[in-house]
């Protein structure tokens, strides 16, 4: 029924910008369907207020294919965004920046994030792919504070002797917003449960536990997961663990070392937005460093990979005995210290561009992860 009031005049799907899907998050402030332009700003129900490390995602849709949009978003930091037509494929817009960017997409549905998400359903399905896999181990770690399986990934060649192995520990997540800092461990889980020749040599030594996502709620709802007020990578002394995924991580590294493996590294990925090129953090004293500088940076160069990110050391480096054990890595260096070889790190990667100026890609982020499994290897072979 009309009663007389002319209907508007829509076109068939009208131009529509929302967040209401897993990973999402966004608020709309205006749509201009005429001039198309769409304003958009990171919510405000999110504890960090640093635009550096707030994460959200967008959906548009009804997009008129080739015509240019006009996206205003804030806050915008000098870093090149990513969108993608399917939420799967992500490039990134060739101009940093996304205060003010036009560009005439080439399909109806687009979706628009600060960096490649890696969304919590991900970590489900890269369970399930993997349950088939002889040499892979899936269980939950964790359920989280709202009851999310935080997924658990042991990999190793059963056919020899747990006791005769090193341990590799590899997280990532552990900072929702720092989206490329699970595709590390899922690379370096994909490479060890291969047929790669080094990966069946890598796995006969030893026996990696992978946890992609650490902070699965804060992912799930696309938020920042920072200062909320407890800081996932600053809760690790504290008691009671503010956080489940930590205290279970904790739990069963202690119990590791009380059934007396020799771990040989603990590896804590992250991405933020505020550094550009790669950075290693070393936990522990100035032997812990002269270890790493010694032997894992030439290690890793070794390994290569697609994009060289970790390989340049382009920012100063930690290493004097921590002072406390807030940070995942100083509670890991404080528990194994007394293995000579063992190295505790903190890997920042590069959140847009690598080491050569090249764009990061997903394959990328997953191929370092591959590069860091070999240069592990390479570690375990030149310097012991
Ligand atoms: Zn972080």
């Amino acid at each position: 029924m009309s009663y007389g009031i002319p209907r508007e005049r829509h076109p068939i799907s009208e131009l529509r910008v929302d967040g209401d899907f897993e990973n999402g998050r966004i608020e709309v402030v205006s749509v201009d369907r005429e001039q198309k332009v769409i304003t958009t700003r990171v919510p405000d129900d999110d504890h960090t207020q640093n635009p550096q490390m707030r994460f959200w995602q967008m959906r548009l849709t009804g997009v008129v294919p080739g015509e240019e949009i006009t996206i205003r978003h804030t806050p915008s930091v000098e870093m090149h965004y990513v969108f993608s037509y399917d939420g799967e494929h992500w490039q990134r817009f060739a101009e940093p920046g996304i205060e003010n960017v036009t560009h005439a997409f080439e399909e109806t549905t687009v979706y628009i994030a600060p960096n490649i998400p890696y969304p919590y359903s991900r970590s489900l399905r890269l369970a399930e792919s993997l349950t088939e896999n002889p040499f892979v181990t899936v269980s939950d770690l964790a359920l989280s504070e709202e009851g999310r399986a935080v997924k658990l990934f042991r990999v190793t060649d059963d056919a020899v002797e747990e006791n005769e192995k090193r341990v590799l520990w590899i997280q990532g997540r552990q900072h929702a917003f720092e989206s490329p800092s699970s595709f590390p461990p899922e690379g370096l889980l994909r490479w060890m449960s291969s047929g790669d020749a080094e990966a069946v040599e890598f796995r006969k030594w030893v026996v990696a536990y992978v946890v992609p996502i650490m902070d699965v709620d804060h992912v799930f709802h696309g938020m920042s997961g920072k200062d909320m007020p407890h800081d996932f990578n600053r809760s690790w002394e504290a008691d009671p663990c503010p956080w489940n995924a930590i205290a279970a991580v904790k739990n069963r590294l202690q119990s590791l070392k009380q059934q007396g493996a020799s771990f040989l590294g603990f590896v804590d990925s992250h991405d933020p937005y505020f550094v550009q090129e790669p950075q290693w953090y070393v936990a522990g004293s100035s032997e812990s460093w002269q270890q790493f500088d010694r032997c894992f940076v030439d290690a890793v160069r070794r390994a290569g990979g697609k994009n060289r990110h970790g390989m340049d050391l382009e920012q100063p480096i930690l290493s004097v005995p921590p002072a406390d054990t807030q940070r995942g890595r100083d509670f890991a260096w404080s528990l194994f210290q007394e293995v000579s070889d063992f190295l505790a790190l903190t890997l920042e990667s590069p959140h847009h561009k690598d080491s050569d100026g090249v764009f990061m890609t997903e394959e990328g982020y997953l191929q370092w992860g591959e590069a860091l499994g070999r240069a592990f290897l390479n570690y375990l072979i030149s310097c012991n």
